[in-house]
């Protein structure tokens, strides 16, 4: 088995992983880079065989939605075959815009997997797994050729609801694996423990008891904390949001509703004008973007009695020419609620610990030395990008 990492070993986001045997070859991911400067231009990849057709590519698998996951699938070349969890193909379907009509048929053509059912790409045999992340529908792949197995972790975290599945899962269904993909995008940064997504919801009901009109800044796609806030919102209270958001909690209702309590029933109402006078009067907790949309919808609200919730990664907010910080000033109040899509530190030195695999290779992160400092005793390899690693 070969893996090559194209991009991701000194980065995070933009991440492009092969997978290869004598006889089929596949890429985990297509990722965009993530650039924090105003000018930025991300590269995109050029990867033989999947932007070109120099050599064959059996198929294109995707870890979960994040445009540094998923952000180059239009540069693949349109007869390699697409692979994605079911929900994220019509989450993605729902949030292009309308002039991506040449994606949109790409996408809507891509096949599906589902959870711990195994399938086939030549002589990979490729086993999906569910996990937690800030992205509904992410999976780990368990990737199994030669008579070797490889664990691709992709972004995981165990602070959300499902998080605490991980251990269990690993232990049942993966075992010990011979190399494992892990990402590390927390080794770059400060090491204190994650909030729990249930913490979050806590306290969002705390703010609900002091402040009457709650407008929180939430990426729309980070449906499992949108349910448990929408949950949070007691009885004689609106929870509200616009059609584009409506929309994304209901694809998830129809898809994962009957499995699990958190995504049915959820509470939500769509914002209209001909609502003023019964939310002023009730209170709510409102979904917004950083837009002139809502803007001018906050402004109709008294701003003593109101509290914006920021509750996105604050690199996001301290950005060169971000306006999220005009933003939060709408209101009286402001405070951050937001937790980590990532695994802690300590949990990645508990899943490579559980999975004692002979090599890790870290991806996904700007710090990957961090990781052989961390594990002292097991083999961290630093790969470099588009360094090719068999075993
Ligand atoms: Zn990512
Ligand atoms: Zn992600």
């Amino acid at each position: 088995m070969q893996i090559i990492i194209h991009r991701g070993t000194h980065q995070i986001g933009g991440v492009a992983v092969e997978i290869s045997t004598a006889s089929s070859r596949i890429l985990i991911d297509m990722g965009e880079e993530l650039g924090m400067d105003k000018n930025f231009t991300p590269s995109p990849l050029a990867i033989a065989g999947v932007t070109d057709d120099s050599v064959s590519c059996d198929g294109v698998l995707f870890t979960h939605n994040h445009a540094d996951h998923i952000g180059q699938l239009k540069n693949i070349r349109p007869n390699i075959p697409l692979y994605m969890g079911r929900l994220a193909k019509e989450i993605l379907l729902k949030t292009l815009p309308k002039k991506e009509a040449a994606l949109q048929a790409r996408i809507a053509q891509a096949h599906f997997f589902t959870a711990g059912k195994t399938f086939h790409i030549g002589d990979i045999a490729i086993t999906p797994f569910l996990v937690d992340h800030s992205a509904c529908d992410s999976y780990m792949f368990l990737l199994e050729a030669d008579g070797k197995r490889v664990l691709h972790t992709g972004d995981f975290r165990a602070h959300g609801f499902r998080g605490t599945a991980l251990n269990k899962m690993l232990a049942q269904y993966v075992g010990r694996v011979d190399v494992l993909i892990i990402e590390g995008t927390v080794l770059s940064r400060p090491a204190a423990a994650p909030m729990t997504e249930r913490q979050l919801q806590q306290k969002l009901k705390e703010y609900i008891k002091q402040y009457k009109y709650i407008f929180v800044l939430c990426a729309s796609t980070n449906l499992e904390r949108i349910c448990a806030f929408s949950k949070a919102v007691p009885k004689g209270k609106y929870f509200l949001c616009d059609r584009y958001q409506y929309k994304l909690l209901e694809v998830l209702e129809q898809h994962w509703g009957a499995y699990c309590p958190l995504y049915s029933h959820i509470k939500k109402t769509l914002y209209s004008v001909k609502l003023q006078s019964r939310l002023e009067q009730k209170g709510f907790v409102m979904m917004v973007r950083d837009n002139r949309k809502f803007r001018e919808i906050i402004r109709r609200f008294n701003p003593e009695l109101g509290l914006i919730l920021y509750s996105m990664w604050d690199g996001y907010r301290t950005q060169e020419g971000s306006t999220i910080e005009a933003f939060l000033g709408l209101t009286k109040q402001r405070a951050s609620l937001h937790t980590s899509g990532h695994a802690s530190v300590r949990v990645l030195q508990q899943v490579i610990a559980q999975l004692k695999p002979a090599y890790v290779i870290p991806i996904h992160t700007q710090a990957p030395r961090r990781l052989q400092e961390l594990c002292p005793t097991e083999k961290v390899l630093l790969l470099q990008d588009a360094e090719c690693f068999s075993f």
